[in-house]
């Protein structure tokens, strides 16, 4: 908090900061909220900062929240985290404005129905997430991904009877930060920890499908996913470079060889 020192208005000098807990009854429900005012020393002038005030208010909220046993703000932002989503990957998730997600998150007290959507998003994960980055699997967005790769290498990075070395590690990554970053990947592609490096789980099935696939007939790539594909782009010119990268990642190193490797580990993949 920023800590302006105030000056009385009555000409006594700097006030002094007092942090008590306040008794209180919101919206009939009684509570204790702790406080942080300044005060004169002198004549007992109590003031409050811009920010001390919105502390106040965003405790009352809490206290509230936690009394009638509503998610309080505190605790949305915690899990958000820990399940690595962005607010803006929280408010699709649940079908809501973005900022909704930043006025809970700030202090503004949600109804039961949407305290009840928040905690299906936020504590009912379902099981296999974590190997699809919470997406659908889909075998055109490959091609749409690899595509704006290529467009923007100015090379082929996919071709037939390839083995994926080279355009199953700018994929990972594509997918990998898009989950950091946005809370869901690009392809849901599940991805196994090969000898050389991660690879597309399955790939040898896969490839002729995905040079067959319709990508005109999927949902085309966002201005975030579009971002950390120029991103990686710019960062691997060259094959070698993203082949070197991802032997060096921890989490592709750590897994034993042929393990899944999961999603949930995208926060620890280096930074693009
Ligand atoms: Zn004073």
């Amino acid at each position: 908090m920023n800590k302006v020192l105030m000056n009385c208005p009555n000409g006594h000098g700097k006030m002094a900061i007092r942090n008590t807990r306040k008794k209180m009854t919101f919206r009939g429900i009684n509570i204790i909220v702790p406080s942080e005012h300044y005060v004169c020393t002198v004549c007992d002038l109590e003031a409050s900062t811009v920010d001390q005030t919105a502390a106040v208010q965003k405790a009352i909220s809490d206290a509230y929240r936690k009394a009638v046993n509503l998610l309080t703000g505190k605790e949305i932002v915690e899990k958000r985290k820990n399940l690595t989503l962005t607010q803006e990957a929280l408010a699709k998730k649940m079908n809501v404005g973005i900022a909704s997600i930043k006025r809970w998150e700030g202090g503004t007290i949600q109804s039961k129905s949407m305290d009840q959507a928040l905690r299906i998003a936020l504590e009912g994960k379902s099981v296999g997430d974590s190997y699809t980055g919470n997406r659908m699997f889909s075998i055109p967005r490959i091609k749409l991904v690899l595509n704006q790769f290529e467009s923007l290498l100015g090379r082929r990075i996919l071709k037939k009877d390839d083995k994926m070395l080279f355009a199953a590690k700018y994929l990972w990554y594509a997918d990998m930060i898009a989950h950091r970053e946005t809370g869901e990947s690009m392809t849901g592609s599940t991805y196994a920890a090969l000898p050389y490096g991660p690879q597309l789980n399955n790939y040898k099935d896969l490839i002729d499908d995905i040079m067959k696939a319709n990508e005109s007939r999927v949902e085309p790539l966002s201005t975030e996913e579009k971002r950390i594909i120029n991103r990686i782009a710019i960062k691997f010119p060259r094959d070698k470079m993203v082949y070197d990268a991802a032997h060096k990642e921890t989490i592709w190193k750590k897994q034993p060889r042929g393990a899944i490797i999961p999603y949930t580990d995208s926060a620890k993949l280096t930074e693009i």
